[in-house]
């Protein structure tokens, strides 16, 4: 799922590349992401491409006149950049990882693409961002945020801190993959509960969630859309990493279940050496 890094990342190549061009036309090709009915699409057509910013994890395209398309790409959503389509004809609604097609005056445009068969992905057309459901909830953002704000949102949630760094209207921008990684970096176990945290750990989990973020997003700048992703697996050091080593201390990564999905850890680094129990696969077992 793409994260701050990667939502920043594909905002700024929006800015380098499409910021001045009109657009020609937005084509709507799965028709349950446009979750707005007005105004219309066709409203797009004619203006210039002004901004192109992040709230939290949605993409924020900004047209003139205070039209903003905002994006949230989901668990398999994602923006590509094309410099030419292959065909001037509309897209056919239907099957197909393309949900919407934004074409420029240049001939370059983007896709927004969603793989799989869970259709997640959610745009809307709106003048007024706030008036989006997910956007008007958010917290601080995760990356903005200073430690006084850090530490108050996140004891003002008690609960797992895996869960709450996640918890998008406690602070913005941290999904499942970052988390791993911000709390590997803090060597906080994610079961850590929250409002038990001492000064020393908020503010080391602080430090580790901007240095985690930050280096993400500029690793993730220099790239070119179309590799945002690889480089993202490539400076992780706990999270899809189950049975490897770790990276600082050579224990192997484990993984448990949390949530509707799983997490991954470094014992060593994260729990005084102890694994954590799988809830699920003990009850399982029992
Ligand atoms: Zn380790």
């Amino acid at each position: 799922m793409p994260e701050l890094p990667e939502v920043e990342a594909l905002a700024g190549y929006l800015r380098q590349r499409a910021v001045g061009r009109r657009v020609d036309r937005l084509e709507i090709a799965a028709i349950s992401a446009l979750k707005t009915y007005e105004p219309a699409p066709t409203a797009v057509a004619g203006r210039a491409v002004v901004d192109a910013s992040r709230h939290g994890k949605f993409l924020d395209v900004l047209f003139e006149g205070d039209l903003h398309l905002v994006v949230h790409l989901a668990r398999a959503g994602w923006l590509h950049y094309r410099e030419a389509f292959p065909a001037t004809t509309p897209l056919r609604p239907g099957k197909g990882p393309i949900a919407l097609r934004v074409r420029l005056d240049d001939g370059s445009g983007f896709d927004l693409t969603e793989a799989g068969t869970q259709k997640k992905l959610a745009a809307y057309l709106v003048t007024d961002v706030a008036a989006v459901p997910g956007v008007a909830k958010l917290g601080p953002d995760a990356l903005a945020a200073d430690l006084p704000a850090f530490a108050e949102r996140l004891r003002s949630r008690r609960g797992q801190v895996k869960g709450v760094l996640t918890d998008q209207s406690v602070l913005s921008g941290v999904g499942n993959a970052y988390s791993d990684e911000i709390l590997h970096a803090a060597k906080l176990s994610p079961f850590a509960i929250t409002d038990r945290l001492t000064d020393a750990q908020m503010a080391t989990l602080h430090a580790a969630t901007r240095q985690v973020l930050g280096d993400a997003v500029e690793r993730s700048l220099g790239q070119r859309a179309a590799e945002l992703k690889g480089e993202k697996r490539s400076g992780l050091k706990v999270h899809a990493r189950t049975g490897l080593p770790c990276p600082v201390c050579g224990d192997t990564v484990r993984e448990v279940s949390f949530a509707d999905s799983s997490l991954q850890y470094c014992p060593t680094c994260q729990t005084g050496g102890k694994p954590l129990a799988d809830r699920r696969l003990s009850r399982l077992v029992r």
